[in-house]
Parts: structure tokens; sequence; C-alpha cells
């Protein structure tokens, strides 16, 4: 039996936290000076402010997903500050292991929320756009709807209502694709140059955080059926070298690659070995 506790998934990029524009995008660069003295306190203080709403709201099982610079085993957010009710995901180096990460949550959660999300490639007015990594990759698409860094995300959480997406005003794009009823909670616009301080964003994030939870029953939940037929497309210079024999469903063209998977997870396993076939035109 699962605990019956209201569980919290909150899953974290960097590039669209608080307080990070292109003049200080240092601030982004895990391991670096002023990721220490500067970033970590950005994306922290914007999951704090998440954990403070939800703690408010009565939930006291919060499980974290700090995604940005997966591999590296060095944490984004400074755990420390965070209270005890928030755990993190179990991965090794934080690596994206999604069917590990989806284990460790409940078959029901009580919802999702992104933090510090960023645009995908291709978005204008955004701060650092890009498709998990962009060049090589202009876009990634399940069933044709996007599947960036927020999709991917999303949709390993498929039945949980999506509650709240943090970031960059033009990441709210892709997760309203995703859940037309997700509360957007902006840090900072290009379009308009508003670029607040996490001191400033702090309070507004609470707010929003606690106005979604307590209208999660009238949030859709995260919904895409099966079959899920993949596809992604490369920015010029790249082009895809197939592999002699092709060991999954699907094929390649010079600039697109295509492949059906039966679930999600396996789709984005199967994105590896897709990727693995990309290659730079000389
Ligand atoms: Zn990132």
């Amino acid at each position: 039996m699962y605990p019956s506790a209201k569980q919290l998934i909150i899953i974290s990029d960097m590039e669209g936290a608080s307080g990070i524009f292109e003049h200080n995008k240092a601030a982004l660069y895990n391991g670096g000076e002023q990721w220490r003295d500067y970033g970590r306190h950005c994306l922290t203080s914007d999951i704090l402010a998440v954990s403070e709403a939800a703690q408010a709201c009565g939930i006291d099982d919060i499980l974290l997903y700090d995604a940005h610079y997966a591999g590296n085993a060095e944490y984004n957010v400074i755990l420390a500050q965070l209270p005890k009710t928030v755990r993190v995901f179990d991965v090794l180096d934080r690596c994206t292991f999604w069917r590990r990460i989806r284990g460790q949550a409940q078959q029901h959660p009580f919802g999702l929320i992104t933090v510090g999300q960023h645009a995908r490639n291709g978005e204008p007015d955004a701060y650092f756009p890009h498709t998990i990594q962009s060049p090589p990759m202009a876009s990634l698409l399940v069933n044709g709807r996007s599947i960036a860094e927020i999709g991917s995300a999303a949709y390993q959480f498929c039945g949980t209502p999506y509650l709240a997406n943090i970031g960059c005003q033009a990441s709210m794009k892709e997760a309203t694709e995703i859940c037309p009823t997700v509360h957007c909670i902006p840090v900072k616009d290009k379009r308009t140059g508003w670029q607040p301080s996490p001191q400033e964003t702090f309070p507004l994030i609470k707010e929003g955080v606690i106005q979604a939870i307590t209208q999660a029953d009238q949030k859709q939940l995260i919904a895409l059926d099966g079959p899920y037929a993949f596809e992604m497309t490369l920015t010029p210079g790249f082009y895809f070298q197939p592999p002699q024999h092709l060991s999954w469903v699907g094929s390649f063209a010079d600039h697109a690659a295509h492949w059906l998977a039966p679930s999600v997870e396996i789709g984005l396993e199967l994105f590896e070995n897709v990727r693995s076939c990309i290659r730079r035109c000389t």
C-alpha cells in the first residue's frame, strides 16, 4: 500500500529560475563560482517558495527532482535550506532515469509543479531557450506534442494534475499545451524586459502556488494516449547517420528521425539511441 499522505512532485530546471539572465548566465554553470555564490541561491529561493506554499496548504510530503546538469552529482538547490518535508528522488548523480524517478513516487500523487523552466528551442522572447540540447536538436515531439524539458518531465506523470509551472514567461506556452489549466507563474519576461530579483518573485511564487493547490480539483490531469510516435528534428549543421540495422521501430531522414514506443518512458530511452546517430556536417 502506498502511504496516503498528499504527495507533491516538484521537477526543477535552472534556466528559468528567478534572477538569472543573459548578463549573469555563468550562474547556470553547475560547479562554477557564480553558480555557487549566486545561481544556487536563486533556484533555492524559488523552490523554497513552493515548499512553503505547499506546507501552508497542509502538504507534508514533497519529492523533488533537480534536473539541471543531470549527470553532475552536486545539487543546484541548497538542500540544507529546504524544510524537512522535501525529499529528493534517489537517482545516481541526478541522472534522468525516468522510470526510477516515476517508480519512487506514489501511484496518484497530489500534483506536479515544474520550477525554473525555460522555453523550448525556437520560442521567441525566451531566456536560454533549448530543447534538451540545441543545437543539435531543433525539436522533439510525441504524438505531435512538444516534449522538450517540461514535456518530458510532465508526461512521466500522466494521470497527475499539473498544478503550476514557474519560470520564464516564454516557457508557459509548452506548459499550457500540456495542460491548459496549469497555473502559470512567470518570474521573468524577456518581451517586456521584466527582470525581478528572487526576493521580489518569492511572494509571487508562494501566492501563486497556494492558489494552484487550493484549486487543485479544477486542474486537468496530464494525459497522452499511446502508441507514442516520436519525432526529432535537427538544427542546420547536423544530420542523422542511421545504424546499419535498426533495432527499434522507426525511420530516419537526413534531418528528422521518427520512432514508435509503447510508453513515453521507453520512447525517451530510445531517444538516446536516436541521439547517438547525430553527426555534425563537415
Ligand atoms: Zn537546465
